[in-house]
């Protein structure tokens, strides 16, 4: 099994001209980012080594996946991924992660391959794939969406080549299926541009 670590490192040039939740609500600014990110950007890095990731995953994936679920840790934004990983492990004695990929504030960290199921929703693991913020905490310990510009971006990147592959999975967040405050925003409205696509 293949856990590969990508995230690395905050540095200051990395953080330069990240404009926090400029793109909230406008996935069309999120395109458009995306299309013309140059070479120097350092999300755009991020996002091609994702997306080569993502690409030979969804090449050989052989189950039947029909939702993309869209979640945050419900944490602060700085909890580390390994501190999380521990907690399923060794807290709640999972034995696969509850995502698929996981995006702290820079860069992403693969937990599961495709081919393998998250324990992100009970009921709904056998047929999703999770994708994961860190972060639904505000400095005040409430319910907010948390995400920077950089959240926002991998995880539009991440849902747009998903769905390249599977046109016909549903895009959704965690709350609409549970009692739960996950993923703190409207996912559902957020990726209407890829659902209303498809179906
Ligand atoms: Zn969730």
């Amino acid at each position: 099994m293949i856990h590969p670590i990508y995230n690395t490192p905050v540095t200051a040039s990395m953080s330069q001209g990240i404009d926090e939740a400029h793109y909230v609500n406008d996935p069309e600014r999120i395109i458009e980012e995306l299309n013309t990110a140059s070479e120097s950007c350092p999300i755009s890095k991020y996002i091609g080594e994702m997306e080569k990731w993502l690409r030979s995953q969804l090449l050989d994936l052989n189950r039947n996946v029909d939702r993309i679920f869209i979640h945050c840790t419900g944490t602060r934004t700085d909890a580390r991924v390994s501190s999380i990983v521990n907690y399923w492990k060794n807290t709640l004695g999972w034995r696969h992660p509850g995502y698929h990929l996981i995006l702290p504030l820079e860069g992403f960290t693969a937990l599961q391959e495709l081919n393998l199921p998250s324990n992100g929703v009970r009921g709904y693991n056998a047929n999703s794939i999770h994708l994961c913020t860190i972060g639904g905490l505000d400095e005040n310990g409430d319910f907010s969406d948390t995400r920077n510009n950089s959240q926002q971006q991998l995880l539009h990147a991440a849902v747009q080549i998903i769905h390249n592959h599977l046109p016909h999975a549903d895009i959704l967040g965690h709350n609409e299926v549970s009692n739960k405050a996950c993923p703190c925003y409207d996912a559902r409205k957020e990726f209407a541009y890829l659902n209303n696509r498809s179906n």
